[in-house]
């Protein structure tokens, strides 16, 4: 219960309400610092190579460890973050560390060729000026190839300005680097201008994958998206693969890439070195 109606029609805000705008407030308070302060950190979850389960890769997923309430999901703060134009301040750490992270990982670990680095841009993050300075900055600094980095951008951020988003798609794509679409077959895109846009990499989102294995709609969904990438020459990447079941089938689609907690959850900075040194290779069916 949030909110009530008063006879009059107005909404009347009850104390659950009230509780929740000050704890928003609070925590967009706690945000701003929480860069300086360096209470963020960064995750990483390997992108499997499902042909010989191998480690193609990580996605960079951020961390909030607040000193009071303990670690705080990005499915909590980012929205905040997004809201607040914070995204920006915070997106550009994210690139730079994981970007610096990856680099690190590909000398120390040289036969493992060649590990790519995915990072998740906000819509706001997508439309600010200066996107490609800042990135080619980033690189130069860390010394991470261009065709390493993998940005992930949601439907939403591109159909919310389809113009615009083509151009500056464009422009990153010149710039060398991979452009993934998260979350996939979840926002409202029509799959009949996806071709328009210079898209690398369709991440179909885990509510598609999660049945894939006991419901032939949702299959049917999967093998359709998988045949629209390959004809639109675009790879695939299953998100959120849990079980040996939803592999198999995945495989029998040929869809190229999985990531779930049926090869690893994302791992810290120290675990995720630990799996590079071991050289193990993830289950194939
Ligand atoms: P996403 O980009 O779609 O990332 C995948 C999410 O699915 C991650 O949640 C990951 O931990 C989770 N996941 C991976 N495998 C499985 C699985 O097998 N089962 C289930 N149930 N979940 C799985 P996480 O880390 O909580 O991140 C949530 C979202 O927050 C991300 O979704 C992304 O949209 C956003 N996010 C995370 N880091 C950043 C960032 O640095 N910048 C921006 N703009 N957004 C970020
Ligand atoms: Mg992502
Ligand atoms: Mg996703
Ligand atoms: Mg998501």
């Amino acid at each position: 219960r949030a909110k009530e109606q008063s006879q009059a029609g107005h909404i009347v805000f009850d104390t659950t309400m009230y509780d929740r705008a000050v704890e928003l407030l609070q925590l967009e308070t706690d945000l701003r610092w929480a860069v300086e302060r360096q209470e963020l950190c960064i995750f990483y979850q390997p992108i499997i190579c499902i042909k010989t389960g191998k480690i193609t890769g990580f996605e960079a997923l951020v961390r909030w460890q607040h000193p009071e309430r303990g670690l705080i999901s990005p499915t909590e703060f980012i929205p905040v973050a997004e809201e607040t134009g914070l995204i920006i301040p915070i997106g550009q750490w994210v690139l730079t560390e994981s970007c610096k992270q990856l680099r690190q990982w590909q000398l120390q670990f040289p036969a493992i060729k060649p590990l790519t680095l995915n990072v998740n841009l906000s819509g706001k993050q997508f439309s600010q000026p200066h996107l490609i300075e800042q990135i080619s900055q980033i690189l130069q600094d860390t010394g991470l190839s261009s065709s390493n980095l993998k940005l992930e951008i949601t439907e939403t951020a591109i159909i919310a300005s389809p113009q615009k988003a083509t151009s500056i798609l464009k422009q990153l794509k010149a710039f060398g680097l991979q452009l993934c679409i998260d979350d996939f077959g979840t926002g409202y895109s029509s799959l009949a201008y996806l071709h328009n846009f210079p898209i690398d990499v369709l991440k179909i989102d885990r509510s598609f994958v999660n049945r894939i294995d006991s419901d032939t709609e949702q299959f049917a969904i999967v093998r359709a998206i998988v045949t629209l990438a390959d004809n639109l020459g675009m790879s695939v990447v299953a998100e959120g693969v849990e079980t040996i079941n939803q592999l198999a089938q995945l495989q029998l689609l040929q869809c190229q890439q999985a990531q779930g907690y049926l090869f690893s959850k994302p791992l810290d900075q120290e675990q995720a070195r630990n799996l590079l040194a071991s050289g193990q290779s993830f289950l194939r069916i």
